[in-house]
């Protein structure tokens, strides 16, 4: 985020308990704090080109992933059914994540849960099976919305599907809002009832989360939609909102009104591209093959190694990163797939070249990962060790690595060399 967010969030406004709504509040001298409530509110609308006789929003939730809750709650009773993207095919824990039986996010304990999947062979999501499960579940909400997805969502087709059932569609657009606002990929709010995100993603705002809901007819059986869902994020679910983050969320949704935060979001599409391109070129299979956003899936199953391994690599040097589950994986701790997205680089100046000079040293950290992966294995069979395979080994192997030896210091001091010369201004 900005400074100036940053800025906004240290604010004393923090300091105010203000329960309630503007013009509605259970603490009196509140008339700042409505005022910057009201101003994101117009704000939160205006960024995503939304007509407020349309559309309300509320920006109290404290996360995204508290939104999805507070949603869920507002529309449906217990027990009612969700649907939304498997985790492990790149769908977010709060669309009801469980495994079989277990219980993971507690969505799934209040609520029913079934998944839909990725097509096994494309890597895109399978709206064609999303539909036979749909009419055989009827849940009475559809969750829209990914994590961990290289691809755009056809939110019309999902809207289809929800239509026929007469289910909800609630969108959750945490990862791509700022490319959402930006105008730059297809919006879900002509489809959808509901849209929720996290404010801190792509948005490059505060830690927090807001629900957009359509205003008009549609009733939830406890009055409009837009009632319900006021009503369950206070009081149902919280008390105080934190005035700092709404401050700090106001100054970041105005700055997605401005071109150059259309232009940052810009870069960061091409970067990704860059990226993909660079590692595709490299030999790599990437997730869905390629990408139409932020991010990328990179496959690492072809390459005999895992995302967990990748990760710590590159994690010693200096490189940030995500192990992820790809659909297929048994295993959360030992994944296959790496996760690389390009906000965080974009913002700190990197271009298209600088991405593919950023695939060239992935793919030397893949390299090393591998050696080092052979190494522990020889050494840990040579010890007479049961499962030579085992993490632990590697982990101690590439310990060693860095602090004593020389692959991952040498690789190390080299991308911190190049991060310097490419970010300096
Ligand atoms: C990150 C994310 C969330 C949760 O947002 P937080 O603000 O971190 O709680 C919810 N849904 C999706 C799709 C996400 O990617």
């Amino acid at each position: 985020m900005s400074p100036a967010v940053l800025e906004a969030l240290g604010d004393v406004v923090q300091n105010k308990s203000s329960e309630g709504y503007p013009g509605a509040r259970y603490h009196s001298c509140c008339a700042n704090i409505d005022e910057i409530e009201q101003l994101c509110q117009t704000r939160a609308l205006k960024a995503f080109n939304l007509d407020p006789a349309e559309w309300g929003v509320n920006v109290q939730p404290m996360s995204g992933s508290n939104a999805n809750l507070y949603v869920y709650s507002a529309l449906i009773e217990c027990h009612d059914r969700i649907m939304g993207l498997d985790l492990a095919h790149g769908g977010h824990l709060t669309h009801g994540y469980r495994k079989g039986k277990k219980k993971i996010s507690m969505v799934s304990k209040y609520f029913e849960t079934l998944p839909y999947y990725l097509d096994s062979k494309t890597g895109i999501i399978d709206y064609d099976h999303l539909e036979t499960l749909a009419e055989q579940y009827q849940p009475r909400i559809i969750v829209a919305g990914t994590s961990a997805y290289s691809r755009l969502i056809d939110y019309g087709r999902i809207k289809q599907i929800s239509s026929k059932i007469g289910a909800y569609l609630m969108s959750d657009i945490s990862h791509i809002s700022g490319l959402i606002a930006a105008g730059l990929v297809p919006s879900p709010f002509g489809h959808s009832d509901i849209v929720t995100s996290s404010t801190a993603k792509l948005l490059q705002g505060p830690r927090g989360g807001i629900i957009f809901y359509r205003k008009g007819p549609k009733h939830t059986g406890i009055g409009s939609v837009e009632d319900a869902i006021n009503a369950s994020v206070f009081p149902g679910h919280q008390s105080s909102p934190h005035n700092n983050t709404t401050a700090a969320l106001s100054v970041a949704l105005h700055q997605a009104l401005t071109p150059e935060f259309k232009e940052y979001q810009k870069r960061v599409l091409l970067n990704a591209k860059a990226l993909a391109d660079g590692l595709i070129g490299l030999g790599y299979t990437l997730a869905s093959g390629g990408t139409e956003t932020h991010l990328i899936l990179l496959d690492l199953r072809p390459h005999g190694i895992d995302g967990a391994r990748v990760e710590r690599v590159l994690e010693m040097l200096g490189v940030a990163s995500n192990k992820n589950v790809l659909h297929g994986d048994t295993s959360a701790i030992e994944p296959s797939g790496l996760r690389i997205g390009s906000p965080a680089m974009t913002a700190r100046g990197l271009g298209s070249s600088d991405f593919t000079e950023i695939a060239k040293f992935v793919d030397r950290a893949i390299g090393v990962t591998k050696k080092l992966n052979a190494l522990a294995e020889e050494q840990a069979k040579r010890a007479g060790e049961k499962e030579p395979g085992n993490l632990k080994y590697f982990m101690q192997v590439i310990e060693e690595d860095a602090n004593h030896k020389s692959m991952i210091r040498e690789l190390r001091a080299e991308i911190s060399t190049w991060i310097e010369q490419v970010t300096r201004h």
